[in-house]
């Protein structure tokens, strides 16, 4: 992919020297070694020793422990970043996988450590918590040892793992291989699923439909297999979580979250319960695309065209002015991400696609890697990723354990830092038009977030409880399951026809069982905060910058009450969903006053 129109970020690389020199430093190679050499002398001396050890030698194993992965991190987090920026370049892929390989031979010779504290009876860890020695972990210790209740015996454990790479591993990858192989039969040629599924985007209604129709044909084909496939993946679970004594199909990925079965049931009451702003919301953008119902396959169309284009320059500018009109601590860390060459902007040939922002190795700073076009949404990238950033930088100090957040909060600064963004975009400009155009962007980016997941979320909940309780679905029930779900979220405000097999191109619902929720969660946590800013105003200020510098070192609960909220209190998803329903009241406003509404 590459773009032929200028904007002032084609020179805008990234200067990877802080990690190393290149991929042939030789203190890369030397990282490598010690923390083999490392990994080796950690095993021999606490394989099986874990629970004679005292507050203080437990400690000091823990700082090894963290010490080890840090500089292995570091060796490979450049490989991954060296390799992102070229990835048709042979060497930089053989270095990815050879740390990768590495990585997991460095796993598996450690992985005694968390399992022999999990193994710690109770009595003895509250000891070892109480003392002074381990304040520094007691979240840390306390993370690893919540697994307790739900681990097997050691060998049963080996045998769990060394099976699941011709099970449970291998049937995912088998759907990957299907999905992989789909062809889309389009307008006479023939083309892959991501190709079809980019016709989506068109201006062009007819020419939406007619990839809409290439694909429901398209999938037509395997559906039984793939229906069998994640039939036998869901089994796979409940078995799983039968051996292991997990309540329900999602307890496990709650557990790993840090979070209860009851707050993630509270979250997802409150969405369910709000479904009416994706209706309206769809329901305006019939109108807006002057049609009389909206199919499934127009809810990406976009709306009116937006010539605009920004240079880098401008988009920095306005990033850094949102960061700095906030505080000029977060302003003082963003500018230096530009001004120290922490950014790779510019699409390039062979270059990862989309944006990241890397925050693995505390004692250096993040790396943001963009493909900056100049359209409007970049902007907003931008601005995510410096909140990773930001947040990365704050949290660095307390290491790689405690600077590291579950996955529910660790969307929080970005979300955050495009909200701030985003209202300063919305203020420099003037144009209803070009307002109603940037609001209807920034909605459908939210019910993509918010509402989608939480749908998906419903659909898996119907598939694996059915499952457990009556057995394999077929793939008619499985549509049946999927369009009940899609149109409970949507009413009439969308036509569904021809929709009901698309349940079957989402990998996630077979990699990573109930993943879906955790973009909602993070997503309205962090729209709740800004909710609170947009009230409290600077008073604000400091205990948020207080949330992203304490990491990931304390529980979700005590991080969201730096900040003053209460994560069991279902108010505080309303308020985030309250500040999405703003934007659509404004939007709505904005098209009346242009005639469209
Ligand atoms: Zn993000």
């Amino acid at each position: 992919m590459t773009t032929t129109e200028l904007t002032g970020a084609e020179d805008v690389a990234w200067n990877l020297s802080d990690l190393y020199e290149s991929g042939d430093d030789p203190r890369l190679e030397a990282d490598v070694q010690e923390a083999e050499q490392a990994s080796a002398a950690f095993r021999e001396r606490y394989h099986g020793k874990v629970a004679e050890l005292d507050a203080a030698a437990l400690a000091e194993a823990i700082e090894e422990r963290e010490r080890i992965e840090s500089v292995f991190t570091r060796a490979i987090y450049y490989a991954h970043l060296w390799f992102a920026t070229d990835m048709a370049d042979a060497p930089r892929g053989a270095l990815v996988a050879r740390l990768t390989e590495t990585g997991a031979a460095l796993d598996t010779q450690l992985l005694f450590f968390g399992l022999e504290l999990a193994d710690l009876d109770d009595e003895a860890a509250e000891k070892l918590l109480a003392d002074g020695a381990l304040e520094r972990w007691s979240h840390w210790l306390r993370s690893v040892r919540k697994f307790r209740p739900y681990l097997l015996s050691e060998p049963e454990e080996k045998i769990v793992t060394e099976k699941s790479v011709s099970g449970v591993s291998a049937w995912g990858r088998l759907y990957e291989e299907l999905l992989g192989a789909l062809r889309v039969e389009l307008d006479g040629t023939d083309v892959s699923l991501e190709e079809a599924m980019a016709k989506l985007y068109s201006a062009d209604r007819d020419e939406r439909r007619r990839a809409s129709e290439a694909v429901t044909e398209a999938l037509e084909p395997g559906l039984r297999t793939r229906t069998f496939v994640f039939n036998t993946v869901v089994l796979d679970k409940s078995v799983d979580d039968r051996l292991r004594g997990y309540e329900t199909w999602i307890s496990s990925r709650n557990l790993r979250n840090d979070t209860s079965d009851e707050a993630v049931q509270v979250l997802i009451d409150a969405c369910v319960g709000r479904y009416d702003v994706v209706q309206r919301y769809y329901r305006l953008k019939a109108k807006l695309l002057d049609v009389e119902q909206l199919a499934f396959y127009d809810r990406m169309a976009p709306i009116g065209d937006d010539p605009t284009k920004v240079s880098w320059d401008e988009a920095r500018e306005i990033v850094l002015g949102a960061y700095y009109d906030f505080a000029s601590e977060a302003g003082d860390i963003a500018k230096r991400f530009f001004a120290e060459s922490w950014i790779d902007a510019p699409v390039r040939e062979n270059k990862r696609s989309g944006a990241f922002c890397a925050t693995t190795v505390p004692d250096v700073h993040p790396y943001v890697l963009m493909n900056f076009t100049g359209d409007r949404r970049s902007i907003l990238t931008l601005a995510h990723e410096l909140g990773h950033g930001l947040h990365g930088s704050l949290a660095g100090p307390l290491g790689l354990f405690n600077a590291d957040t579950p996955l529910t909060m660790a969307e929080t600064a970005s979300v955050f830092g495009e909200a701030l963004t985003f209202k300063r975009l919305l203020a420099l400009e003037d144009d209803p038009g070009k307002r109603l155009n940037l609001l209807a962007g920034r909605i459908e980016d939210s019910i993509a977030t918010v509402f989608r997941q939480i749908c998906m979320n419903r659909f898996e909940d119907a598939v694996h409880t059915e499952r457990r309780d009556t057995g394999e679905l077929s793939p008619e029930r499985l549509e049946e399951v999927w369009l009940g779900t899609q149109a409970r979220m949507f009413d009439d405000s969308v036509d569904l026809d021809g929709y009901g097999t698309w349940w079957s191109y989402i990998p996630h619902f077979l990699s990573t069982p109930g993943y879906v929720y955790a973009y909602a969660y993070g997503f309205l946590f962090a729209l709740s905060i800004f909710r609170k800013y947009e009230l409290e105003g600077d008073a604000m200020v400091e205990s948020y910058l207080e949330l992203l510098r304490t990491g990931g070192s304390k529980p979700p609960e005590e991080l969201a009450a730096i900040v003053g909220l209460d994560l069991a209190d279902p108010g505080l998803w309303d308020n985030g969903i309250d500040a999405l329903a703003a934007e659509l009241d404004e939007a709505e406003a904005l098209a009346a006053e242009v005639g469209l509404g």
